[in-house]
């Protein structure tokens, strides 16, 4: 079946213009849909589960802000709350009692988190948390995963997911050989790489940080035995372990991926659902290693206007609502039900694929699978995902512009949503088939 023809004028002439104002024509890299083909969707308003287009093209989305949105954008909740925090000011840069509120809340949630600093991104939280590493180890080497993203840090720029594999860039220009001399890597779910890395490097490496479920390449799950293994080889090593928690925590359950698998990292790095759709990130962990950051401690890290009184609201009121008995119940119904259609869609057209979801976080390869590591998801295939996203686009439906990045779902997305979306996806993989 052929889609009504989708009507873009207005996107494209904004776009256009943003071409020669910011590099790209955006403010981060994915955004631009240079993987997929076609130009970027500009958004005018969010609500619920739905976007709507500077055209007035409505779409179910699944990006969700790319995490923030797991209630549905503008909650209404977080809206008044929001609301009536921005009458007594937006920033104070002087301590807030509604910090202490969202750390008491993340220390309850989170079992390795005993004390939390508050950032203003995913990014910020990863890089100060690899400072810390450093600082409280005394060592300056790090082991990362490729195909995990940790924000765009120097050191962080190895291998990595997200927007630079999308577009196939290799370690950026600008990041010294030096820093990222210091940056070893292995391959997903490989333990023994991991084990020959310190063999080889002994008394050198901080510590491991990982994405304990990978968004940023796609959706790959640890396979079992793979957290708890990197548990044990840290403890050994004297190294730390940190879960990068910035796409997982709040949203695989109310205590992260950690309190999903039951195993425990030293330190954990937050962000999007954290902030409830304002600029927020975290880092936290045991009290001793926290002990290190400044003022506390000689670990210098700062911020204008970390901690303040609307990303707190923001974050508070999102995560009361994320509290609330059966959401995450919920979230795992809604997010099978779509991946159980996805795949069936598929067959139905004769499309390889294999699916994965946990919680309120999903995706799909168009490969037979399984898919454990980056170098299997890069080995997909990414022209066909490119016109499956525009035939969903067409047919309503906003997917991440991108093979390598996870589908979000929210408490918003109805079932009568899902079944839409897995009509759109029933078109659409007999339109690419
Ligand atoms: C998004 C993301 C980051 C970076 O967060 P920003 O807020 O975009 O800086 C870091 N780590 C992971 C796992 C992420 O998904």
């Amino acid at each position: 079946m052929t889609a009504p023809a989708l009507n873009t004028s207005q996107s494209e002439a904004i776009f256009g213009a943003a071409q020669a104002l910011m590099p790209g024509g955006v403010s981060s890299p994915v955004r631009a849909f240079k993987s997929v083909g076609g130009q970027p969707i500009v958004f005018d308003r969010v609500k619920g589960p739905y976007a709507w287009d500077v055209d007035g093209n409505k779409y179910i989305d699944y990006i969700g802000s790319w995490g923030p949105a797991i209630c549905g954008h503008a909650h209404p909740e977080v809206i008044a709350a929001l609301q009536e925090a921005v009458e007594k000011g937006t920033s104070f840069g002087a301590p807030c009692a509604l910090e202490n509120t969202l750390a008491e809340m993340v220390i309850d949630a989170v079992p390795s988190v005993e004390m939390v600093r508050f950032v203003n991104s995913g990014t910020e939280a990863c890089m100060a948390v690899l400072r810390l590493m450093r600082a409280y180890t005394g060592r300056d080497k790090v082991i990362k995963f490729e195909g995990c993203y940790h924000g765009h840090a120097d050191m962080f720029l190895v291998k990595a997911g997200s927007g630079v594999a999308t577009l196939g860039l290799p370690d950026s220009p600008g990041v010294p050989r030096s820093t990222t001399a210091n940056t070893l890597t292995a391959p997903y779910n490989d333990l023994e790489a991991v084990k020959a890395l310190f063999a080889e490097n002994p008394d050198a490496i901080s510590g491991v940080i990982l994405e304990p479920i990978v968004g940023n390449a796609g959706f790959i799950q640890p396979e079992p035995g793979f957290l708890e293994g990197l548990r044990e080889l840290t403890k050994e090593n004297g190294a730390l372990l940190v879960f990068d928690e910035v796409m997982t925590g709040f949203r695989i359950s109310y205590g992260g991926a950690q309190a999903h698998f039951g195993v425990t990292p030293d330190l954990t790095t937050m962000g999007k659902v954290i902030g409830g759709g304002l600029p927020v990130g975290a880092y936290g962990g045991r009290a001793d290693i926290m002990g290190m950051v400044a003022p506390a401690g000689p670990m210098y890290q700062a911020g204008t206007l970390s901690g303040n009184p609307l990303a707190m609201t923001a974050g508070i009121k999102t995560l009361e609502l994320l509290k609330q008995p059966g959401t995450y119940d919920k979230l795992t119904a809604t997010t099978q039900k779509l991946v159980a259609g996805i795949k069936e869609a598929a067959q139905a057209a004769g499309v390889p694929i294999t699916t994965a979801s946990v919680s309120a976080m999903f995706g799909f390869f168009l490969c037979e699978g399984p898919v454990r590591n980056f170098e299997e998801a890069k080995a997909t295939d990414s022209e066909r995902f490119g016109r499956l996203h525009r035939a969903m686009l067409e047919r309503g439906v906003y997917l991440a512009p991108s093979a390598f990045e996870a589908g979000f779902t929210s408490l918003a997305h109805s079932d009568a949503d899902i079944e839409a979306t897995i009509n759109a996806f029933r078109e659409s993989f007999a339109a690419v088939a």
